[in-house]
């Protein structure tokens, strides 16, 4: 199997492992179907399909005929615990193809396991390890899907490729991505986020991940800001900012200039950072627009070096310095699904 899209939808038959003994409801194309799993294989792997093996709940027969307590052997015990196995596990919900591969990997049908994924399938099998808390079993084919995952999330919105490396546990990946979508992302009036493409980011984003991300954003906006205003501000306190201490130099720069460049950016009259709700990235590119006109050369002297010069340089400084978000609760919690 090289390519998730060349793969064929899945049949029931594909559910008929080995050794299975437990009987799975799945969903085929609308239609609901049954497989055979191995109970023992799905409890190993995951701790929530664990309990849905052997609820915990189940009532176990405690006392003998005569009321008195039972004194178990250990494999009278595991097979009372087999005896609670229920009947019939509901994968109904879940999306079939994602549960073929963990199932496959469950049952070591390893040579079955694709060695590409799609980025929107890569986060069907993020959502179920998430769900099922079983990361750990996709690790040995986690770099292969995420190096192709990133040049699939090099074109996309980057909300999608937070939660994967969240929920699959990739430190390094994730950190990228989450100082991307720094860059990235836009905001309503309501303070919701949005990514490239306009979608929501979803909600299921990584606990204080997303607010820490707004906080970072926001400064990163006021910083970016603080350029152009800063330069404003020298003007309009009344001081000549020509090199030449010419009136015509001045008016040009802080009128012609920048005044009516900052007003078709809409950056004018002077906005706050919480006021700006296009993402940083675009922000910057509106910044390093500004030009500076001169004043042609005459007698008295070139008007060259009057204004600001160096603006790309510090766009690119604040750019490039803006803190990753990710926590050390994090990086922790990452450190913990491998
Ligand atoms: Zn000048």
């Amino acid at each position: 199997m090289s390519n998730w899209d060349t793969v064929a939808m899945p049949t029931a038959k594909d559910f008929l492992f080995k050794g299975g003994d437990v009987r799975i409801a799945i969903t085929v194309a609308g239609q609901v179907m049954h497989g055979m799993v191995s109970s023992h294989a799905l409890a190993m792997a995951s701790p929530v399909w664990n309990k849905f093996v052997f609820p915990p709940f189940a009532r176990l027969p405690a006392e003998d005929e005569d009321g008195f307590k039972e004194v178990k052997s250990r494999t009278q015990k595991a097979k009372d615990k087999d005896k609670r196995a229920v009947e019939e596990l509901d994968f109904k919900e879940d999306d079939v193809d994602t549960l073929l591969i963990l199932f496959r990997i469950v049952h070591l049908q390893f040579g079955d396991i694709p060695v590409s994924l799609t980025l929107d399938a890569l986060h069907q099998v993020a959502v179920l390890c998430d769900m099922y808390d079983c990361a750990g079993l996709v690790q040995p084919w986690l770099g292969q899907w995420l190096s192709d995952g990133e040049r699939a999330a090099s074109n996309t919105s980057g909300d999608k490729w937070v939660f994967i490396t969240w929920a699959l546990g990739n430190k390094l990946v994730f950190e990228k991505s989450t100082s991307r979508i720094v860059r990235e992302i836009s905001v309503n009036n309501e303070g919701q986020a949005f990514g490239l493409t306009g979608e929501l980011l979803s909600e299921k984003m990584p606990s204080n991940v997303l607010d820490n991300i707004l906080e970072i954003r926001q400064k990163s906006i006021q910083k970016l800001l603080d350029i152009p205003y800063h330069e404003l501000g020298r003007y309009r306190n009344g001081s000549i900012v020509c090199a030449r201490r010419s009136g015509n130099c001045n008016a040009l720069q802080y009128g012609e200039s920048l005044i009516m460049q900052l007003e078709k950016l809409q950056l004018y009259p002077v906005k706050e950072g919480n006021q700006v709700h296009i993402s940083v990235d675009s922000l910057a590119t509106k910044i390093k627009s500004i030009s500076t006109p001169y004043l042609p050369a005459n007698l008295y002297g070139s008007h060259t070096y009057c204004g600001k010069h160096n603006v790309d340089d510090e766009v690119g400084k604040v750019v490039n310095n803006i803190s990753c978000p990710t926590l050390d609760v994090h990086r922790q919690k990452l450190e913990k699904r491998r």
